[in-house]
């Protein structure tokens, strides 16, 4: 295996540590393999399940105490798979106020950062997102005040309806 920046071999396979540049800062993996390059200070790093590290990331950043950092809002709307201009669109404020939140020029609102980290504890946060996001457009249309519920015994679960007639 040869290096992508130099050419040169890289060394065998050994554990190590190394940083992850992942948006996030100070983010480093730990017991990963990692292969360093004989000439340069390249290395390649072999990073299983990617997709768990990164909703692990995601669930340690929304469980965090304390306010999320810039650097942290950019990252939990990444993984959730959203522009910003979408996110701005979900949250109901102009694409360059999320951009504001993302450069920390303007800290973002307790109820947006709190609907953020909801969004990003989804298990599956594409296909639970498709449901909030259902829900978040849906209160935008004017409809009736207490709609009629229905709600009917379905094996060990119940079906409910909203705004059955
Ligand atoms: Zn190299």
């Amino acid at each position: 295996m040869k290096c992508d920046a130099c050419g040169a071999e890289f060394g065998p396979s050994q554990s190590g540590v190394v940083p992850y540049r992942c948006g996030l800062p100070n983010v480093t993996l730990v017991n990963v393999q990692v292969r360093r390059c004989t000439a340069c200070d390249n290395y390649a790093v072999d990073i299983p399940h990617v997709d768990a590290l990164h909703r692990c990331l995601a669930h340690a950043v929304a469980t965090r105490v304390g306010r999320l950092g810039a650097a942290e809002i950019k990252f939990l709307r990444k993984f959730l798979g959203l522009a910003g201009k979408d996110l701005a669109v979900r949250f109901k404020v102009e694409p360059e106020t999320v951009s504001r939140w993302e450069t920390g020029a303007r800290p973002i609102p307790g109820p947006a950062e709190g609907l953020l980290r909801v969004l990003a504890l989804c298990e599956r946060p594409v296909q639970d997102y498709a449901a909030l996001d259902g829900l978040l457009l849906r209160t935008r249309k004017a409809g009736p005040a207490n709609p009629k519920v229905s709600a009917t015994p379905r094996g060990d679960t119940w079906a409910v309806e909203i705004g059955a007639a």
